[in-house]
């Protein structure tokens, strides 16, 4: 008797990316301009919602699509540092600092950019499992189906699933967020307040015309009871005081204190699942999108060598997160200190540094200076 197993055929792809968030879509959207083939697998079906205050820091600019204006809710042209929503110092500015985005619309805008260049995408549909990081092809596993590719990127968030098959247990740190409702009209600046937990801060930013996001990170996740302190914090601020809270949830930033999680053999981790946020704002979608430009400039056809180039390249960003984390003991180790010397000066360098023309070392031996002056008696 012939007996006949038939195999379910296996589709080979360059590149095979998990999660469709700000890095894996920029990644996908890169790699297929190359010519790259490549897969998207996005768990969620899009426009799907993720928690973030969705501020794009003006450096990002040159790393999105020319038209990425289109998903933007609010442009933001200052700054409002407070000691918990009492007392502010302001600055403002004459160019742009920030744009705020809604990450349903942004994230859906990225994933369409990148099957516009040919990505093939793979919605509702989860990654479980990859095998063989070094063999000629890593096999992925979904719960779809599987699939053969040269290389396997992580973009898969704080909880990346890629990075708990690869061996790790990583605990990223948990941050609050609310949409409250209130009427802002074309408010374009944001509030930011400190004295309100440990290694972090309180924000208020405009989400649209009647509704803002607040949040409190600790950076380091020293915090226990964030819920409750950002319950206080809402009804105590000025601008929020008796309005309605529409939802309230917490979700995780891996903050990073200088490395980051690169992956090995056959597997590449960008954005939240390698890491890629920093110590003092917690901002992760910058550093999302420009890892994924380097990710996409390093690939070819040598393992070797991309991984290799990824390293190095990788290298620059892990040199900005660490002087992120020096900025962020001074800052947050001496918040009462800080907010007394605080000038408007001090929120226009932090400006420069959103538009990319200054680098965290800058910010942090800038930081230095202010701080020996202000212990300084002359
Ligand atoms: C409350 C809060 C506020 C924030 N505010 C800001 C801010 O204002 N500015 C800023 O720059 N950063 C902010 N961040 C950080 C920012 O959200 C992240 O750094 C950014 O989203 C990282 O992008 P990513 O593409 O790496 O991951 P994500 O955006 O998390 O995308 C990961 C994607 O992978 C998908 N996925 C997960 N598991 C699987 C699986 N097994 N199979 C298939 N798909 C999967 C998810 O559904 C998701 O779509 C905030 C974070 C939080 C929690």
């Amino acid at each position: 008797m012939v007996c006949f197993i038939s195999f379910p055929s296996v589709r080979v792809y360059d590149v095979v990316v998990v999660g469709a968030g700000p890095a894996g879509a920029t990644a996908a959207r890169l790699l297929s301009r190359i010519g790259f083939k490549v897969l998207l697998i996005e768990k969620r079906r899009l426009p799907r919602p993720k928690l973030c205050a969705g501020a794009v820091s003006l450096r990002a600019d040159k790393y999105l699509p020319p038209d990425w204006e289109n998903a933007v809710l609010n442009t933001i042209y200052g700054g409002n540092l407070g000691w918990r929503g009492e007392r502010y110092v302001n600055a403002r500015s004459k160019e742009p600092v920030v744009k705020i985005v809604d990450r349903a619309s942004f994230d859906l805008y990225l994933t369409l950019k990148a099957e516009d260049e040919g990505a093939e995408v793979h919605q509702g549909e989860t990654f479980l499992n990859f095998r063989n990081l070094y063999g000629n092809y890593i096999e992925v596993e979904t719960d779809r189906g599987s699939y053969r590719a040269k290389y396997l990127v992580g973009a898969d968030g704080a909880l990346s699933r890629t990075l708990r098959v690869y061996g790790y247990d990583r605990k990223p740190v948990p941050v609050v967020e609310a949409i409250v409702e209130t009427r802002i009209g074309d408010m374009d600046e944001v509030f930011i307040d400190i004295g309100l937990v440990k290694w972090g801060y309180g924000w208020v930013f405009p989400h649209g015309e009647d509704r803002v996001s607040v949040g409190l990170a600790s950076l380091k996740g020293e915090v226990r009871n964030l819920r409750d302190l950002l319950k206080d914090y809402i009804e105590n601020h000025p601008l929020l005081r008796g309005k309605k809270i529409l939802s309230l949830k917490g979700w995780f930033i891996p903050t990073s204190k200088g490395s980051l999680i690169k992956g090995e053999g056959r597997l590449f981790l960008l954005g939240d699942a390698s890491g890629a946020t920093d110590a003092v704002l917690g901002e992760g979608i910058y550093y999302a999108v420009r890892q994924a430009h380097i990710f996409a400039d390093c690939l070819s056809e040598s393992l070797e060598e991309t991984r290799r180039c990824y390293g190095k390249r990788l290298k620059t960003l892990e040199r900005e997160f660490l002087f992120a984390y020096l900025t962020g003991g001074l800052a947050y180790n001496f918040q009462g200190l800080l907010f007394k010397k605080v000038q408007p000066r001090d929120l226009e360098e932090f400006f420069q540094f959103l538009r990319g023309e200054l680098t965290f070392k800058e910010i942090f031996l800038y930081g230095v200076r202010r701080f020996l002056s202000a212990l300084s008696p002359f």
